[in-house]
């Protein structure tokens, strides 16, 4: 590897750092204590948490490695603290596991060396047109070769596919070890026997059986954890290779998500393909949690408001999946974000419409709409086997994140008449959301959230939903945003339930496009964080 990264064995030039620049990079995160709520918990699972987050610092340092060939030693230099590096490059460093700036498409914020493709999965000079040209010349390696979980290596001219069991074989007898220790110790009996299957599974590479126990068992658990090689967008390279995370949760018992269900058929006769009824889906498992720990990818750049697991097409067909809803990562969006921005943006008079609760709800339901709408396109009322995905391309992730805060809107506006919520919450939602928008569009260019919060913004600017006061300050008209919403979602979820791939086009087109005034508005938003970082109750400086 010829990669001046390699020359990161040796401390960077201190004396060269560019402190105010660093700051400014750090000013993107708002700090957040994330804290376990260990009054509610029995001894057992509370001692069973500390594993959990000592198999959580393994993660760490498997996804070190994945995310650049110099992850080792980069990862050793900040976690060693007798090298005094400063607080500043520590954390920056942390939130980016390496110094690539993650909100930036990991441009260096140290050095000039732009972060190596793929980062530690792949040989540094291995195209995807050679590996295909090889795999054709050994048929019987590609399984291995394309595996979500192997690294391929180079030796002596000659590819190899390790499975990540052998290349991360040490940090993955820690983890497997914490597990079972947790599992010695947990209370729910279906969640002590998920860890030791865990535990055995991430050792051996054999996940299936652990996931299908996890989505069947575990969800009455006061304490759970998502552990293991999910997601392959941080793959650069080919969008192959899973990223290692993982996410330590209490139960949030104190909501009713039966209520969501009971309505979830009105919000499908108004929008089809939505919110497929619970017998016409593959079975989601959802729960409400605070996150206690995470660790590896689900600690890097913007922290996750939900997930749902596991993403193996095998698994989520003939088992299902969870969808995992974190309650206090949402609230931590609200003030130092969601409610700043609100200040700077709305009118004077509609800031106190702006709430933490409708933010949350909206939240809540939008991921909801990720997981339970249709993933396939109807024709003619008959369900096809090609996804929406597949239909929609390159235009899909934005009309889908456009798509999910639309049927959100929809759906808490049904909760609402139908007085599961105050009747103020017209108000306070379609303020709110307003507010959640300009979030959303601050995201830039090319972004999926950005993109899609860009048609909804623009398309309310249209409808009278949303006007610009004299001063230069957004207005709200609350009815007219709910009708201007209801409309936008008709169409963009007929546009996903039929896969139509030129009207997802005309929609971008038409839409996407901001007048300059609310160009000048995002200016207004500078120095307000993007997202969050988290401090560990227990994690040094
Ligand atoms: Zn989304």
């Amino acid at each position: 590897m010829s990669s001046p990264i390699e020359s990161w064995t040796a401390p960077p030039p201190l004396e060269k750092l560019d402190h105010e620049r660093i700051a400014a990079l750090l000013g993107q995160y708002a700090p957040v204590q994330l804290v376990i709520p260990v009054a509610q918990l029995a001894a057992g699972d509370r001692a069973a948490l500390a594993d959990l987050v000592e198999a959580g610092r393994w993660i760490d340092r498997i996804f070190w490695k994945q995310r650049s060939p110099a992850g080792s030693q980069l990862s050793e230099l900040v976690l060693d603290h007798k090298r005094r590096l400063p607080t500043d490059l520590r954390r920056l460093l942390r939130l980016n596991f390496g110094p690539w700036n993650g909100f930036d498409r990991d441009r260096p914020f140290l050095g000039t060396e732009p972060r190596p493709s793929g980062g530690g999965l792949y040989p540094p000079d291995l195209t995807r047109a050679k590996l295909e040209r090889y795999l054709r010349e050994h048929p019987s390696e590609r399984q291995a070769f394309v595996s979500r979980t192997s690294v391929i290596e180079e030796e002596s001219g000659r590819l190899r596919a390790i499975p990540y069991s052998d290349a991360y074989r040490q940090e993955l007898a820690q983890i497997r070890h914490s597990l079972i220790a947790a599992s010695e110790k947990a209370t729910d009996t279906g969640f002590r026997r998920f860890l030791r299957a865990r535990a055995e599974g991430l050792a051996s590479g054999e996940l299936h059986g652990s996931e299908a126990l996890w989505i069947n068992d575990v969800q009455d658990s006061p304490i759970d954890v998502a552990i293991g090689p999910y997601e392959v967008y941080d793959d650069d390279r080919m969008g192959l290779k899973a990223a290692y995370e993982s996410t330590v949760l209490v139960r949030h018992s104190a909501r009713a998500l039966d209520q969501l269900e009971q309505i979830a058929p009105e919000v499908e006769r108004l929008m089809p393909g939505a919110l497929t009824s619970a017998g016409g889906r593959r079975r989601i498992v959802m729960g409400v949690y605070d996150v206690v720990h995470v660790a590896g990818l689900t600690n890097m750049g913007g922290k996750a408001v939900a997930a749902t697991l596991p993403n193996d097409e095998d698994i989520r067909t003939h088992v299902g999946a969870r969808l995992l809803l974190f309650r206090n990562v949402i609230a931590a969006k609200f003030g130092p974000i969601v409610k700043q921005i609100a200040g700077r943006v709305l009118r004077a008079d509609q800031l106190q419409f702006v709430r933490e609760d409708a933010f949350l709800e909206h939240t809540l339901l939008h991921e909801s709409a990720h997981a339970l709408g249709t993933c396939f396109v109807w024709r003619q009322g008959v369900v096809t086997k090609t996804t929406i995905n597949e239909a929609l391309g390159e235009r899909y992730s934005s009309i889908d994140e456009c798509r999910a805060d639309l049927v959100a809107m929809v759906y808490l506006d049904l909760l609402t008449r139908r007085g599961v919520f105050p009747s103020q919450m017209r108000s306070v939602a379609a303020i709110t959301f307003v507010a959640n928008l300009m979030r959303s569009l601050r995201f830039g260019v090319g972004d999926a959230y950005s993109e899609g919060a860009a048609i909804t913004f623009s398309h309310l600017l249209k409808c009278g939903g949303v006007a610009l006061e004299a001063d230069g300050r957004l207005a709200v008209d609350v009815e007219a945003t709910h009708r201007g919403l209801g409309q936008l979602a008709a169409r963009v979820q007929a546009i996903a339930t039929t896969g139509d791939y030129a009207a997802a086009g005309e929609l971008c087109g038409e839409l996407t496009t901001i007048p300059p005034e609310v160009h000048r508005l995002l200016k207004r938003l500078d120095g307000i964080p993007i997202d969050l970082e988290f401090v560990f109750e227990d994690q040094p400086d």
